[in-house]
Order: structure tokens, then sequence, then C-alpha cells
């Protein structure tokens, strides 16, 4: 054995050999509508508060390993009570691999419907488990059938439900979403990244359900540079989870920065409505293109399919404006484009250069 190459085929695991790394895409001088980040910068004054709190952070020191500043924020601001458990995330990414990684074992399965957020099966990869992908219905809605046969044949010992799904934008039925609860016999989770665009949670509803996670994150209502994400369940299932986090998860500057974002209540409803009325207006743009199927959502993002997705993400790229091009990541995503809303001036410009576009 004498190349990297020798040893890694006689180490690394053949699944993980097979795989690229996740790519994030070049967006230097362009509009970067293609991630569902918020658009807007911070307002000056806020922008000097957190620069004076992470000038005083002691960062010759380890961070509160229970970022408890942070936890007392997020339960402020989303209102959740004592009594539940929380536990936070370097981004929400982090919670999905420490959630895959307390249940996965050989023989293990975790279930989530497809197509969604791709980390769900990737995770399930990382950890060994096996991944039961159940297939939406084609415009995109649950298929709770199909759903509560798999739970049955496999008893997955998770299952993740991002509510609204990405990529598709839309929420599930909340009787399918009940079902799935009720049936399951591990743990589910209900992932609400965009629950700041949407008019549901189940949040509030934690009580009803013993196997209910919900997970959150900051990164589409400003913060995604920060790297936050939380989750909340009964304190059984949060103490269950904090024993595979890294002690000193969430860096000592996010802790420093998160609070003093989350206490703007106006700014962060402000800019929320501002999204949901862009989006509105992107949306009924979209729709009356010829040829073009706007998907209904209730996130900060559009799904669109286009006579050639291909075609029209390089001619938007080279006007300058970065899209998501989703056709070849699952079969119903034929032609599609996944566009994030942007600030007024933004979906200016992508509406201008899509109605050049046939
Ligand atoms: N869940 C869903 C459904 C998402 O779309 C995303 C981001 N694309 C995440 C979780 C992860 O977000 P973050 O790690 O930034 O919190």
């Amino acid at each position: 054995m004498h190349t990297p190459d020798d040893f890694i085929a006689a180490t690394v695991r053949p699944e993980i050999r097979a795989l690229s790394a996740y790519a994030v895409a070049r967006a230097d001088g362009l509009i970067k509508l293609d991630a569902m980040e918020n658009p807007y910068l911070l307002p000056p004054a806020v922008r000097e508060r957190i620069a004076a709190a992470i000038a005083s952070v002691p960062i010759n020191r380890y961070p509160d390993g229970g970022a408890e500043g942070v936890k007392a924020a997020l339960r402020r601001a989303f209102g959740i009570p004592e009594g539940l458990g929380l536990i936070l995330g370097n981004g929400s990414d982090e919670l999905i691999q420490i959630m895959t990684s307390v249940v996965a074992r050989p023989g293990v399965s975790i279930l989530a419907p497809e197509p969604s957020f791709v980390m769900y099966r990737l995770n399930a990869l990382y950890a060994g488990a096996r991944f039961v992908g159940v297939p939406l219905l084609p415009d995109f809605s649950l298929d709770t059938g199909a759903a509560l046969a798999a739970i049955e044949r496999e008893r997955p010992a998770l299952i993740f439900l991002a509510y609204p799904n990405n990529p598709t934008g839309n929420l599930f039925a909340v009787a399918g979403m009940e079902a799935i609860l009720r049936a399951a016999t591990g743990m589910v989770v209900v992932d609400e990244a965009y629950h700041a665009f949407a008019d549901a949670s189940f949040l509030p509803r934690l009580a009803e359900f013993p196997n209910l996670v919900v997970l959150r994150t900051v990164s589409k209502i400003g913060m995604a540079g920060l790297r936050l994400g939380y989750a909340v369940a009964a304190p059984e299932w949060t103490t269950e989870l904090n024993k595979v986090r890294q002690p000193y998860n969430l860096n000592a500057l996010t802790q420093a920065a998160a609070p003093i974002l989350l206490a703007e209540d106006a700014l962060l409803a402000e800019q929320a409505a501002r999204i949901k009325a862009e989006r509105s207006r992107l949306h009924a743009v979209l729709r009356a293109l010829p040829d073009v199927v706007a998907f209904p959502t209730q996130t900060n993002f559009v799904l669109a399919r286009v006579p050639d997705a291909p075609r029209w993400f390089d001619r938007l790229r080279e006007t300058g404006i970065l899209v998501k091009n989703l056709h070849g990541w699952h079969p119903s995503l034929e032609h599609c484009l996944r566009i994030t809303v942007g600030t007024p001036a933004e979906n200016d410009a992508l509406i201008a250069a899509l109605r050049t576009l046939r």
C-alpha cells in the first residue's frame, strides 16, 4: 500500500467513496437567489450593537457549552415554554445529523417523503442506516397511504417531514401529518425551517404527540451566516439528543450575536412580511409566463417548471442571476427551477430576465 488511494480503497466505506461532497455554487457578483437566504442586510444600529457585543467576547475561552443566552432569547422570541426541551445546533443541519446518529445502527431505517431536503437521505447514508423515500404525489402532496404502508413495513426509527417542504414549497395536509405521527413507532421530526413564511406549525401541538420533535432554523430569517438551528421536544428527547452533541457546537461569536437579532421582533416580522409580499408578486409573474407552472408555496422560494430548466438556468446566470436548477435531482422535478425571493430590486431584475426567455 503506497498511495493515498490504496489506503482509501482499503478503509473508506464504498458508499462514501461513491459520493461527491455537497457542492455550494459560487455566487461572486451574482444576484443570489439560490439558497433561501433572507436578502436584507441589517440596519446600521443593529450592526453596531452586534459589533460591540462581538468585540467583548473572550475568544481565548471556550463558549458557554449550554448556550444559555441563546436559549433564553429563542424561548422569548418564539414562545417556547420552559417545560419543553430545547437543543441548539450549528445550523439545523447539525441537529439532523444528531437525530440520525442517536437512532442509526445496522438494520434501522429512516424515512422521509421524496423529493425533500437532501440531508435526510445523506445523513442516513453517513450513519449507515437504511433510507426509505416515500414518493410524493404528482402535485407534491403527501401520499399518506404509501407513507403508512412504509411505516408498517419498515418500522422506521426516525421520520423527517419538512413542513413546508423543500424543494417543493408546499405544506402537507394536516390530516396526513397527524396519521403519520400516530402510526410512527419512532421519532418524527417536523422540520419547520420555513415557518416564518408559513401559516401553520406543529410547535403548539407538542403535548399531543409524545414522538414529535419540531426542528427550526434562524437561517431563513436573516441569520444564515451565524449557523444556528434549534429543536423543541419533550425534555426526555432533548436529553438523549444532547448526549451526542459536541460540547461546544455553538461558537462564541454566534452566541453573542444571535440574542441581539432575536430581540428585534419588529424587524424580523417586517422582513418576513416583505418577503411574503414579494413571493406573491413573483409567483403571479411566473404563473403568467407562457408554458411555466409555478407551484403553490408557503416558503421564501418558488418552485417553477419551465420549458428548459438547464438553458433557463444558464441564461439567467449570464444575466447575473443565480437560481437553483433542480433538473435531474428527482424525476418529479424535471425542468424545475427553485427561485428564492429576493429584494424588490432583485426580483425586478429576475422578472425582466425571465420575460426574455422562452
Ligand atoms: N431543513 C430544511 C427543510 C432546509 O431547507 C434547510 C436549508 N436548506 C435546512 C433544514 C438546514 O438549514 P440550516 O442548517 O441552515 O439551519
